[in-house]
């Protein structure tokens, strides 16, 4: 029996898959066998594994100073260096940045801010966040409440009504629209809905609305042509900040620096982790616009303390490897890199089309996922929702990892470096695994 109480994972089916040591793009479990990392991790590991130039530059930095904290004015060179860097890529205009240890715990610190940066204005009812369906935002009690998938709230008491979370539709046009209505109508539909919503609330109760740009854990979401730009439209209307979560997105992910680029929205708020240090430590970032920071100056002044941070808030070892991995990420054209091969990548999955159980092929970049069906035509899902379990294991009996989403569907992030002869091989797996899923349902 287990020691672990191990994280999403069904307790009766713990220490199945021993991984051991990783190379470039490929994991090696502890029998020996080789597989192709096909997730990067859980969508973080870009620049792959044993990066020579990341592990020295953690030696270096715990050697140096292992470790100080931010608290109350303390400061030190990597953190800044770090800082400005940073925001200086980021399309959130003068940016500024808090850092913590994980995607959930920046999410966290992002609903903090809005309610100490209202509550500085004057105006602390203006507090309520718009979350979508199928959305995943993290799983601590605050971004859990965000996500909007109920195997992260029930059980949990999730989500706590107290902090206002409101749910408004899933940008998915091939499951979410109605017979008949074209791409177009959908997105009218659902951004009246939005707007719908708003206005039933009350706009001055509403601060914010939360999307990733296109959605990673929840199914590999890419929202129809003008759905953001309408919905930015209706944001703006009744001073609504954009918060992008950019936690899987951001760096390169899509086929441009962040995926608010890629989908044309110009966010206030955005979080980042993952790709931030490519997974060698932990590391997140919750940034926001540099007036909201300025309003709130004079609040911790008069409360004596912005009384929000964690002990590793700026953790030197974490700041150098991230400041390291930026700094690879712009010497090797990493994201330039990524979006040629993932132009490639999406060709060659959408090649996938024709599989009798392939329902969809969606993403952008090196991000996608391959929703499987049980009736093309009618669209019809498998019954149960176990067919993807029973994909990614087809999968990784073959050497490829990936991770079944939404039931359904097979989820795709390989690491950014990836190479053209390597997207073969990974498509190549996966097909071989899925005509053996067929010829064992038929
Ligand atoms: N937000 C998004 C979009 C994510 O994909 C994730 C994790 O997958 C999180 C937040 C939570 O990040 P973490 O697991 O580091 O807490």
């Amino acid at each position: 029996m287990t020691s672990i109480i191990y994280p999403t994972t069904n307790f009766k089916a713990t220490e199945q898959f021993f991984i051991e040591r990783g190379e470039g793009v490929y994991v090696f479990d502890n029998k020996g066998n080789k597989y192709i990392e096909g997730l990067a991790g859980l969508w973080c590991t870009s620049l792959g594994y044993g990066n020579r130039e990341l592990i020295d530059t953690a030696s270096e930095q715990m050697s140096k100073l292992a470790y100080t904290h931010m608290f109350g004015g303390k400061t030190h060179q990597v953190a800044i260096d770090l800082a400005e860097k940073l925001t200086a890529m980021l399309p959130v205009e003068d940016a500024k940045v808090f850092f913590g240890n994980s995607g959930s715990d920046a999410n966290d610190t992002q609903m903090k801010l809005i309610h100490y940066y209202f509550d500085a204005i004057g105006m602390p009812e203006k507090r309520k966040i718009i979350a979508r369906e199928r959305s995943y935002h993290g799983v601590t009690i605050a971004s859990a409440s965000l996500t909007g998938l109920s195997v992260n709230q029930i059980g949990f008491d999730l989500p706590i009504d107290a902090l206002g979370v409101l749910r408004t539709d899933a940008p998915h046009y091939y499951r979410g629209a109605q017979i008949g209505e074209t791409e177009s109508d959908f997105v009218s539909r659902i951004v009246n809905n939005l707007e719908q919503l708003i206005l039933k609330e009350g706009p001055d109760t509403i601060a914010a609305f939360i999307a990733e740009p296109i959605t990673g854990a929840s199914g590999v979401i890419v929202p129809p042509d003008g759905y953001y730009q309408k919905v930015e439209d209706v944001l703006n209307k009744y001073n609504i900040f954009f918060w992008a979560d950019e936690v899987i997105n951001g760096f390169g992910r899509t086929g441009q620096d962040f995926g608010s680029n890629t989908m044309g929205i110009k966010p206030d708020m955005m979080t980042l982790a993952k790709q931030l240090s490519s997974a060698y430590v932990p590391i997140s970032a919750s940034v926001i616009r540099g007036d909201l920071y300025e309003a709130m100056v004079e609040q911790s002044a008069k409360m004596g303390v912005f009384g929000h941070g964690y002990t590793y808030s700026g953790h030197p070892v974490a700041c150098a490897v991230a400041l390291k991995t930026l700094e690879i990420y712009e010497r090797d054209n990493i994201f330039e890199r990524a979006a040629q091969v993932g132009e490639y990548f999406q060709n060659r999955l959408r090649e996938l089309e024709q599989h009798p159980l392939v329902g969809e092929v969606r993403g952008k970049g090196l991000l996608a996922a391959v929703e499987l069906v049980a009736n093309k035509t009618s669209r019809q899902a498998f019954e149960g929702g176990g067919i993807g379990a029973f994909a990614q294991q087809a999968c990784q009996n073959n050497g490829l990892i990936v991770r079944a989403v939404a039931g359904s569907s097979i989820a795709f992030c390989p690491p950014l470096i990836i190479t053209k002869r390597q997207i073969d091989e990974m498509i190549g797996k996966f097909s071989k695994s899925l005509n053996e899923i067929l010829d064992f349902i038929v």
